[in-house]
């Protein structure tokens, strides 16, 4: 293990910065000291919270420009893309701020039956004490930033773990934390894989992003140590363009959901099956609009559209993805052949596809667009169905009733018609995947914060204690046979204290 952690530009390759790959002893330390503050930013309160919430929003809103160039110095994103992550933080704050009293207030339980009637009865959402944010490199802010808010919120102290790729723009956060004056329960940690590792030795519940394969890995930590987890993992999403599709908005909202971020999201579109009377136009039209698109250094804001591939070993991934295609038979209309030092990887529109190849069966997060034709819906959604993973999709038709109707038979976390990403653009919806693709769920209205806290429950006497309890000892056979009744009172619910057990009929007898 090495002390630091050189980050690079994905671009120019020099160095933006160190940060030290933190040990072991190092996680378990702050972890104990976010312990020692949690009870009390619990006890002050959901609206004293937000309070600190809102003062973090603004003092993002205040540095929105520094932090966009971090972010995108550390990401080799276009300018574009670097400045709408902090926004939707902002967003996110505003809107989990505003509900958060009403999302975690207790809950009075009406009885059920007769043993608890005289009982006055509540749920409390209370949170875990630390809770371990693992987050990815693609966005650097937004993925983080939407965890870590939520959770504190919730009442939860939050270690965050920012990938190794990545790190600067978390700390910017922690930076804000800090210079608001905010209670000592948000911290940073940096570090690989081995700090991640640490992180979920020592918290009591686990928010992880990333790939299905340290998912794995973590979970059968978690279920080891017996603490909860929250996996939003990888992605394979398909986009179904129906024969009456509106070709225009098809082609560029698909172009869009395939490239954003260089295909470097969870939910990119990586299969795209289109039904055959629309096939050749959609192929032609969207290989014109993507071969258009401009790739590079977006040192003069708002000049591309493609960005950089954040990591080498990303690159080689999806040039493997490409080549093996080839090497099978698929034809690159644009796109394809590449230069392995050039950061800026060329969008491929990929022909003659099927789903022996690795770019339609595994996760490619690079710029790939395959298409493939299909006879009909059904057969898209069967196609789009084998995939191991289920993030999310997208069906592209004018008729928006059929359009729900194959949504509801895709086995995907969300469908987006005629459009794409939306979905985690609102965050009363939950962001989550099926199948591989993950295990429980971000955002999503009050889900979002009560995901951090685990339920407890009270009762107390409503009325003056009887002098006897039914269920106590002793077990004496007067008694028993009125708790027999009572027991089946309780069990017919209702009519609860005149039930009895009724005659047998004369002629069963
Ligand atoms: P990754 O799994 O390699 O790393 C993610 C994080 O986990 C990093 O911080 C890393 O240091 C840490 N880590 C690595 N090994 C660990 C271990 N054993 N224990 C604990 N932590 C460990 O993923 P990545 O390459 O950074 O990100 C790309 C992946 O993230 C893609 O698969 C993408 O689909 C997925 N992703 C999913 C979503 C979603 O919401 N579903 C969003 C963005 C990215």
């Amino acid at each position: 293990m090495t002390d630091t952690i050189e980050v690079r530009s994905p671009i120019h390759g020099t160095i933006l910065g160190t940060v030290p790959n933190q040990p072991p002893e190092a996680v378990a330390a702050t972890v104990r000291e976010l312990r020692e503050h949690q009870r009390e930013w619990e006890a002050i309160g959901p609206l004293a919270r937000a309070g600190w919430l809102r003062a973090l929003r603004e003092w993002l809103l205040a540095e929105r420009d520094r932090i966009a160039d971090v972010l995108q110095r550390e990401s080799g994103k276009p300018r574009a893309e670097a400045e709408i992550e902090l926004p939707f933080v902002a967003e996110a704050i505003s809107y989990f701020a505003r509900h958060a009293r009403e999302f975690l207030a207790d809950e009075p339980v009406r009885p059920s039956g007769l043993l608890s009637a005289a009982k006055r009865m509540r749920r409390l959402y209370r949170p875990y004490p630390v809770v371990g944010v693992i987050s990815p490199w693609n966005f650097p802010l937004l993925i983080p930033g939407a965890d870590v808010i939520t959770a504190l919120l919730a009442g939860a102290a939050v270690l965050l773990k920012p990938s190794e790729v990545t790190p600067l723009t978390a700390l910017e956060l922690q930076r804000g934390w800090r210079e608001i004056g905010a209670p000592p329960v948000f911290a940073v940690v940096t570090g690989d894989g081995a700090t991640g590792a640490a992180v979920v030795e020592h918290v009591d519940y686990v928010q992880f992003t990333g790939s299905t394969r340290t998912g794995q890995a973590i979970a059968h930590r978690c279920v080891d140590r017996m603490i909860p987890y929250s996996l939003e993992l990888g992605g394979k999403d398909p986009a179904i363009v129906l024969a009456d599709a509106d070709l225009d908005r098809a082609v560029r909202g698909i172009a869009w959901g395939a490239l954003l971020n260089a295909g470097q999201a969870c939910v990119s579109i990586e299969r795209v099956y289109v039904e055959a009377p629309l096939y050749d136009r959609f192929v032609a039209n969207l290989v014109d609009y993507v071969a258009a698109l401009r790739r590079g250094d977006d040192r003069v804001p708002y000049s591309v559209d493609l960005g950089a591939m954040a990591t080498s070993a990303q690159h080689a991934i999806a040039q493997r993805h490409i080549d093996e295609a080839l090497d099978a038979g698929a034809r690159a209309l644009t796109g394809g052949g590449n230069d392995d030092n050039d950061p800026f990887l060329a969008p491929a529109v990929l022909v003659d596809v099927d789903e022996s190849m690795t770019c339609l069966r595994e996760e490619t997060f690079g710029p790939t667009i395959p298409v493939v034709k299909v006879a009909d819906a059904a057969e898209a959604i069967r196609r789009a169905n084998q995939s191991k993973y289920g993030l999310s999709a997208s069906v592209w038709t004018r008729d928006t009733a059929r359009g729900e109707r194959i949504a509801r038979e895709l086995e995907v976390g969300a469908v987006n018609i005629n459009d794409t990403v939306t979905n985690l653009l609102e965050m009363g919806l939950p962001h989550g995947g099926w199948k591989q693709s993950g295990s429980g769920s971000r955002l999503g209205g009050a889900a979002g914060l009560r995901k951090y806290t685990r339920q407890q429950a009270i009762t107390a006497p409503r009325i003056r204690a009887l002098p006897w309890e039914p269920l106590w000892f002793p077990y004496v056979p007067r008694k028993a046979r009125i708790v027999r009744r009572l027991l089946a009172a309780v069990a017919a619910t209702g009519s609860a204290l005149l039930w009895r057990t009724p005659e047998p009929k004369r002629e069963a007898l």
